[in-house]
């Protein structure tokens, strides 16, 4: 051994080829127990397999590791030819050790980062390293201030639950107020945290805290160490400790992060699935025809969107029908909500999940988000019920309707007289064809306009106005049109209730009197006329017979005379009281025709001889044209000569002085035809459908006709009652043709006289 050797503070020993241990250097000594040890083997076992008297020849050098006293330490064997010994060198390598394990904690810790595991494998770590009993990581924030949460805790080599614990009082709060250093409190001030449950229950008497910062210097978390045991002096840990806590900082933020990407993307995701359940349900309102249907889709789109689609399952009910979904159950795990329509509950809308769902989930297996979806749909289906309702009871009532009012107006069309239905403003719903016409609107129906302003009677649209305010009705009112030819109608309303879409209507029926009006005046006329005329001849008569009576010494000429015109006075009285009687026999259907075979000839003079005298006193020329050889006919011959009388009597009455009468006979395929034509005043084109009804007169300007106007009706009535037709056709100021069509019947033989 050199002297070298023998200085050197490191151990030194020396060996021979057999492996006795030859020398030791004070250091040796020291470190070693080397008491009895005779064999480097003995003293290092690892040695006990070398060939060491080879290993001397050689010079070789050989490393060996072997533990001592609780040390480690690192052998160099170096063999010494020359010295035919070899040296071992010895050297501390303990602390190498401790390092390497610290790494190998670090590099355990750092693989776990994102595992699951990461903060247990961080206190197990934790714990081992710093040969402590228990070690803990907890989060911290301000908002939390006096509390933190125990994310992992391990204690005597198991990891154990630790609930949520207060801060003050304890070494904690101090490693929180002391960042960034590692704190490290030993026996004598832990005492100081009598509040510390942890230190308390381990009898701790030494504590290692360090925080866990956030990249602002933020702290959200710490580490802490508790043993019973003084803390061991030692290498300090400070390093491996700050770099756990850098690792636990990066892996809570990552978790954080993490946490709330995943809940974003769990709002996302279930957001997705209750939005693809609305638009399914918008997809099957739009195309599905009823409701029975739209509930069957709705069954099957409502699990998927539920937070465990597989396990949802579910039901509707509605109007007493049932939906359910593939596999419904009903369990405990169920949640509905009401169908309302028009403020009734008509059903429900529910999810059940199936009994496999975890119970034990905070405040059970519903999401806020499918409660407000649930609602949603329940919602949104009754009120598509109740629009399906409506727009198909709106449909029935417009049928019902449209068929009411097509009803209505057939018939109203279909009824002769004119029909005219106005709401309460007097507004015009419908007029027919025959109330159009008689109003003078033509093909127009003038629906939507205001009724009374149609009309020009001033008089008739106030009484329809205060009747209608009174709400009562009336009858055969009088209303009066004016224009070219005016007309009266006689007018009839009544209110009828809710007669169209519900609302009460009036219905006015125009009946078109203009004749009967006229009549009625002619009949004024008439009874006037009559009675002027029945007066003018008595009082005549009357005169002439008192004169006579008076006058027993008349001249005889004279008294011819007025008897002469008493006879005449007394015809005209006959031959009026006659007409009138004839007219009251045929009106009331009594007129009894006396047929016997008559001459045409010998008829027509007789007529004509009656008008002879006044055709002279008027110089009127009389032509006559008789088809010779006529045959004899059956016929009245007292109404066939007035018939024949009375067309000649208006023709002298109507034509001027030193005018033209002819008079026409002739037969016509069976048919007699008699013409009267004259030169006269003619008759107005708008008279000439009128003059042959009774007491007609044609009125122009102050001529006022002789006659009582019934000579023409008779001659239609005489001329029906005979089978046959009479015609006329005028010219103003020209001249007027009557036509008579008889049938020719010719007597047979045998024949007799009608009875
Ligand atoms: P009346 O006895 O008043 O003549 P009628 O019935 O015979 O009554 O005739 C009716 C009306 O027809 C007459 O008032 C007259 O205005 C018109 N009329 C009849 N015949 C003629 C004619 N030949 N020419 C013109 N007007 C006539």
């Amino acid at each position: 051994m050199t002297t070298v050797d023998a200085f050197n503070p490191s151990p030194v020993l020396t060996f021979d080829a057999q492996g006795i241990i030859l020398e030791s250097n004070p250091a040796a000594r020291a470190a070693f127990s080397l008491e009895g040890i005779l064999t480097l083997g003995e003293f290092l076992p690892a040695a006990r397999d070398l060939d060491l008297g080879e290993s001397i020849q050689q010079g070789l050098q050989i490393w060996l590791c072997a533990q001592h006293s609780d040390l480690l330490y690192r052998f160099l064997l170096q063999g010494v030819p020359s010295e035919s010994k070899g040296y071992v060198y010895a050297q501390d390598i303990s602390d190498l050790r401790i390092a390497h394990a610290d790494l190998r904690a670090i590099l355990e810790v750092t693989r776990a980062l994102t595992q699951e595991n990461f903060f247990h494998a961080l206190v197990r770590n934790l714990a081992r390293s710093c040969g402590m009993r228990y070690a803990m990581v907890g989060t911290y924030s301000e908002a939390r201030g006096g509390h933190a949460l125990p994310v992992a805790v391990w204690q005597d080599g198991l990891f154990v639950d630790e609930d949520e614990f207060a801060l003050t009082g304890t070494p904690f709060r101090t490693v929180l107020e002391q960042t960034p250093s590692v704190v490290t409190i030993r026996d004598e001030t832990l005492s100081r945290y009598p509040g510390c449950a942890i230190a308390q229950r381990l009898n701790a008497s030494s504590f290692v805290g360090v925080t866990v910062e956030h990249g602002e210097g933020e702290r959200i978390a710490f580490l802490g160490l508790f043993d019973p045991e003084p803390l061991r002096e030692g290498p300090p840990k400070d390093v491996m400790l700050r770099v756990f806590a850098a690792c636990a900082a990066g892996e809570l933020q990552r978790r954080q992060a993490e946490s709330r990407f995943q809940r974003v993307l769990v709002t996302f995701e279930q957001q997705l699935k209750e939005l693809s359940c609305i638009y399914g349900l918008a997809e099957s309102l739009r195309t599905r025809e009823n409701i029975e249907a739209i509930c069957e889709d709705l069954v099957q789109l409502i699990p998927p969107a539920w937070r465990y689609p597989e396990l949802a399952r579910a039901r509707i009910i509605l109007d007493g029908r049932e939906y359910t979904s593939r596999r419904f159950v009903e369990t405990q795990w169920g949640q509905s909500a009401a169908v309302v329509v028009d403020t009734r509950a008509r059903g429900m809308v529910q999810v059940y999940y199936a009994d496999d769902v975890q119970a034990a989930m905070p405040g059970g297996p519903f999401l806020a988000s499918e409660r407000k979806l649930l609602d949603a749909v329940a919602r949104t289906l009754g009120e598509a019920l109740e629009r399906r309702e409506i727009e198909a009871d709106n449909r029935r009532k417009a049928i019902i309707l449209a068929q009411e009012r097509n009803r209505l107006e057939t018939i109203l069309r279909g009824i002769g007289e004119g029909v005219v239905v106005t709401d309460t403003r007097d507004r015009v719903l419908m007029m027919n064809g025959t109330a159009q016409d008689l109003l003078g609107f033509g093909a127009r129906e003038p629906v939507d306009t205001d009724f009374l302003s149609h009309l020009k009677d001033k008089e008739f649209c106030e009484i329809w106005r205060e009747t209608a305010d009174a709400g009562s009705d009336f009858a055969k009112r009088d209303l009066r049109l004016g224009g070219k030819h005016p007309r009266t109608l006689s007018v009839t309303r009544s209110r009828i209730p809710e007669l169209i879409q519900g609302e009460d209507c009036y219905v006015t029926i125009l009946h078109d009197v203009t004749k009967e009006r006229e009549i009625d005046q002619m009949k004024t006329d008439f009874v006037s006329g009559v009675s002027h005329e029945l007066r003018t001849p008595m009082t005549s008569i009357k005169g002439f017979v008192t004169t006579l009576l008076r006058s027993p010494d008349m001249p005889q000429h004279l008294r011819e005379h007025f008897l002469g015109i008493i006879h005449e006075e007394t015809d005209r009285l006959m031959k009026l009281i006659e007409e009138v009687l004839e007219m009251g026999s045929i009106e009331s259907g009594r007129a009894v025709l006396r047929r016997v075979p008559l001459d045409v000839t010998e008829q027509v003079s007789g007529a004509v001889s009656v008008v002879t005298a006044a055709m002279l006193a008027k110089q009127i020329i009389f032509e006559q044209d008789i088809e010779p050889g006529l045959p004899r006919f059956l016929a009245d011959p007292t109404r066939f000569h007035t018939i024949v009388c009375n067309l000649l009597e208006n023709a002298v009455k109507f034509t001027p002085q030193g005018g033209q009468i002819s008079l026409r006979a002739h037969r016509e395929d069976g048919v007699l035809v008699i013409q009267v034509q004259d030169t006269g005043i003619g008759i107005p084109k708008d008279h000439l459908d009128n003059i042959f009804e009774r007491f007609y007169q044609v009125k122009s300007g102050t001529r006022k006709s002789a006659g009582a106007g019934l000579g023409l009706f008779l001659v239609r009535e005489m001329v029906k009652l005979h089978g046959g037709t009479v015609t006329v056709e005028s010219e103003l100021e020209r001249g007027t043709i009557f036509t008579v069509r008889l049938p020719l019947v010719i007597p047979g033989p045998e024949t007799k006289p009608d009875a």
